[in-house]
């Protein structure tokens, strides 16, 4: 196995387990190709542990063992990993109620460069790296182990991870026909893995939509960013008079109005907009008594933080000045790059130029199967607040 050796002085993100190696971190490069497992040791040859090895990422290496001994690396080695995560799935998740959850989620479950998200009887696995690519067949083996009967490769990334992986998007083994239905708290959603975002649905907002939903009796919902309707069946499920979903995208309003069938055939409640939401916002004359932000991350990178946070900003502003005195706003940002701080400064700032008086009555965020490794803060993508205005 070859060896990435550390400068002088830069193991010391290793020694505390963070698991990137930054090429500005590296004194020698190991002879090796995009994807390989490779040893990383500190300038003194000591061994820090084993990660993939990657040629053109500014990431050099993703650690995905710490460890001063040399370990066999098998098929053993990443079975059991899947296995042991999905193992705290079950201590974490209701399946009677709940057949929609993250399996594995990458740094989080320390596997860099994959994402396993399970829908029923469909898992989805998202390969974003060389390295794990070249592992994918021990991952697939062990969700059959677990009992996934159909299993859906996505390596369209529209994350800026996306390395020259080569599977093509497709079912390994068995096709599963689309949309697969599936169960979140006892609510059914159809998914399609296939041409659906992301993996085919926001798993991720699971805790928050439950949340939102016991605030939602008798009164008027507005999701806006609503994809296929999360927020809003809660909403239904919880009570409200009206729900209103607002996305710029057909399709996703088209399953949105499919979910809504699937869980209340007769409901009048639900109306749903195709349209662009912050013309919604600016137009529209209800009186909304509840509204939920979740747009899509509005900064990719780093260098776009500054015209995210104006977005976040704008669109929080808005909604500040529509929502009806007692309101509940429930807002959020999932971009890596605003941490937790910056997007309450944010959400600040838009209540002080609204003149409306705010206090944060929860703070939320990812759910329990979006563990966070606690030594990779960049883990924490999603947060978000629940709002009352006065
Ligand atoms: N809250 C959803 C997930 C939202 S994902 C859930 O719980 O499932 C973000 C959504 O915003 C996507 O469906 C995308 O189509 C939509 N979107 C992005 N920009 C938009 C805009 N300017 N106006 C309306 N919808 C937008």
């Amino acid at each position: 196995m070859q060896t990435l050796i550390l400068k002088s002085g830069r193991e010391r993100s290793l020694i505390n387990r963070h698991p990137w190696v930054f090429s500005g971190a590296v004194k020698e490069l190991p002879q090796a190709q995009n994807g390989e497992i490779i040893r990383v040791v500190d300038n003194h040859n000591n061994l820090l542990g084993f990660g993939f090895f990657s040629t053109n990422s500014q990431i050099t290496c993703r650690v995905f063992e710490f460890t001063n001994e040399e370990i066999l690396i098998n098929a053993d080695f990443w079975v059991n990993k899947i296995l042991s995560a999905y193992h705290l799935r079950k201590q974490l998740i209701d399946f009677s109620h709940t057949n929609i959850f993250r399996l594995l989620h990458a740094e989080g479950d320390f596997l860099p460069g994959v994402i396993i998200d399970i829908y029923a009887t469909v898992a989805v696995v998202q390969i974003l790296i060389r390295g794990t690519e070249n592992i994918k067949e021990n991952i697939f083996d062990a969700l059959r182990q677990i009992g996934f009967k159909h299993i859906y490769v996505k390596t369209k990334s529209n994350t800026q991870r996306l390395e020259d992986v080569t599977t093509p998007c497709g079912w390994v083994g068995e096709p599963c026909e689309m949309p697969v239905e599936a169960t979140e708290n006892g609510i059914k959603f159809l998914v399609d893995v296939e041409t659906g975002q992301k993996t085919g649905f926001f798993i991720d907002q699971r805790e928050s939509r439950k949340l939102l939903g016991e605030f939602s009796k008798n009164k008027k919902v507005l999701n806006t960013f609503s994809y296929s309707g999360g927020f809003s069946l809660y909403a239904l499920e919880g009570g409200a008079t009206l729900v209103h979903s607002v996305d710029s995208s057909k399709d996703a309003i088209e399953m949105c109005e499919r979910n809504v069938k699937l869980n209340y055939p007769a409901t009048t409640n639900h109306e749903s907009f195709v349209a662009d939401v912050f013309d919604y916002l600016k137009n529209t004359e209800v009186d909304y008594d509840v509204m939920v932000l979740d747009p899509p991350a509005f900064a990719k990178n780093s260098r776009a933080v500054a015209n995210a946070a104006r977005g976040y900003k704008n669109l929080n502003l808005i909604a500040f000045k529509k929502i009806k005195p007692g309101g509940m706003i429930f807002t959020f940002s999932c971009s890596q790059h605003i941490d937790r701080d910056l997007f309450r400064k944010i959400v600040f700032s838009a209540a002080a130029d609204a003149k409306r008086n705010v206090r944060v009555i929860r703070q939320l965020t990812q759910p329990d199967d979006h563990p966070i490794n606690i030594f990779h803060p960049e883990g924490e993508y999603l947060k978000g607040l629940m709002l009352y205005v006065e």
